[in-house]
């Protein structure tokens, strides 16, 4: 026992100054470890495993933050919570003088190990790369924060799903005038809906990726556009107001609203040529894919950029329900190999993106061999699991180790995943 409060540990600590309380790391962690209730999001030191799944998806990088300290002075939710600032680093001295392991000390490190979630292997559950492609152009993040924000005017708002179903995603593009705003495919920006929750605080900034192109909605435009699905039931089925969803749906051409951002450095598409690109997507998870198609769409046409395969894996419940469904036919054949699941079709049997992917194995496993090839898939969060798993089961019926092509996809920034 004296070991162990004397050892060190590694203490997972969020960053006050550029948390903007998006709700990401506490939705995803499956430990409860991340906490808000005091509105400032706090990691328990007691509950946290550092099994890393809360990283990737944070749009500013406030998660990314560690401190060393003895385990009997870990940093408590309380003090935390008190902070505005994060504490600096204790020196090698303070930490020794605290009880922590000297030099001569053998490694006392107990960060704990990572457990294994619901049955998982520890691989497939942090597989996703915090790393971008090699190639990939310099993302700018967080110019914008909550204190900061950028006025941006709606210039279009497009439903773009079946007018007579009750599923309501809109394609809605925003124009930032003379202020530059510059993003990369990708990359998501943070909305600020008016007014205030239930507890009297600010409504906390929700996050919609980016659909267009680093060069616009409009080819030359400071504008960009953004898919987003009014959410008016719950995961459940139940019957709820999405906060920020019915207030973006709802905005009319003229009207002004608040911005963040832009977030993410990762979750970028690679600009070699030569390299292909897989995306696999459900819902509104098809915005990023949107901008990567436009971006590779316009670099083709202009004739700088021949190379280079395309496979998009598209899935929805049913036609109505899957964004921008009539014009996805229209796409040129030769630009993207589309692949498209519906998994509520009545008198069809139902069929889901991982479906298709076995289907197309063949092609998958010579792209999973192809060091060029990036992989992206974003939506839904329930679809992460059986695609990560069909990933491996195409690998593997290929004679690839996939412990060995994880790492490297991981560690090569060629698979990355953004589920919410
Ligand atoms: C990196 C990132 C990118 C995102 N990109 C997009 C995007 O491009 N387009 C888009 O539409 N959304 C996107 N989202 C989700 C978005 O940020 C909001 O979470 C979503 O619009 C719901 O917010 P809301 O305020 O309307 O609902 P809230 O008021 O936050 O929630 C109301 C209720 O609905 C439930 N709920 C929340 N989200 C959903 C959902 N998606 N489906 C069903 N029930 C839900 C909640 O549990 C709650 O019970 C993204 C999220 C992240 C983290």
């Amino acid at each position: 026992m004296e070991q162990i409060r004397n050892a060190t540990i590694k203490q997972h600590l969020i960053d006050p100054e550029t948390c903007i309380q998006c709700n990401t790391c506490k939705s995803v962690c499956p430990e409860d470890a991340i906490s808000n209730d005091t509105g400032k999001y706090v990691v328990d030191p007691d509950k946290c495993t550092s099994c890393m799944k809360c990283i990737p998806n944070c749009p500013t990088g406030a998660i990314e933050n560690w401190r060393m300290v003895p385990h009997s002075m870990a940093y408590s939710l309380e003090t935390q919570i008190a902070w505005d600032a994060l504490p600096r680093e204790l020196t090698a001295g303070e930490l020794s003088a605290a009880g922590g392991p000297d030099t001569k000390e053998p490694e006392a490190e107990v960060s704990k190990p990572s457990k294994n979630v619901q049955g998982r292997p520890l691989s497939d559950l942090n597989i996703g790369s915090t790393l971008p492609p090699w190639s990939a152009a310099h993302p700018y993040t967080n110019l914008y924060g909550p204190e900061n924000p950028i006025t941006a005017t709606v210039t279009g708002n497009m439903r773009v799903t079946d007018m007579d179903w009750e599923y309501d995603t809109h394609l809605i593009v925003l124009d930032f005038g003379s202020i530059p705003f510059p993003v990369l495919e990708g990359q998501s920006i943070g909305v600020i809906t008016p007014g205030v929750d239930a507890t009297g605080k600010p409504h906390h900034i929700r996050q919609y990726s980016v659909s267009s192109a680093r060069d616009g909605e409009r080819e030359g435009y400071n504008n960009l556009s953004l898919t987003v699905k009014r959410v008016n039931k719950n995961r459940e089925g139940n019957p709820v107001h999405g906060v920020a969803s019915n207030y973006v749906c709802d905005l009319k051409v003229g009207d002004t609203l608040k911005v963040t951002g832009p977030y993410g450095k990762s979750f970028l598409m690679p600009n070699h040529p030569g390299s292909h690109i897989v995306m696999i997507c459900t819902g509104t998870g098809s915005a990023p894919m949107r901008g990567m198609l436009h971006r590779r769409d316009r670099l083709r046409r202009s004739g700088k950029f021949t190379s280079g395969k395309l496979m998009l894996f598209f899935g929805a419940r049913t036609k109505e329900e899957l964004p921008f469904f009539g014009r996805l036919h229209k796409i040129p054949k030769d630009l993207v190999d589309v692949n498209i699941a519906f998994s509520r079709t009545p008198g069809q049997p139902k069929t889901y993106v991982q479906d298709l992917m076995r289907e197309r194995s063949a092609d998958l496993a010579v792209l999973l061999a192809d060091p060029d090839t990036y992989y992206y898939i974003c939506g839904l969060r329930s679809m992460e699991e059986g695609v990560i798993q069909t990933l491996r089961e195409i690998a593997e019926q290929a004679g690839v180790n996939w412990n060995a092509l994880s790492q490297e996809l991981k560690n090569k920034g060629r698979l990355h995943i953004e589920t919410y």
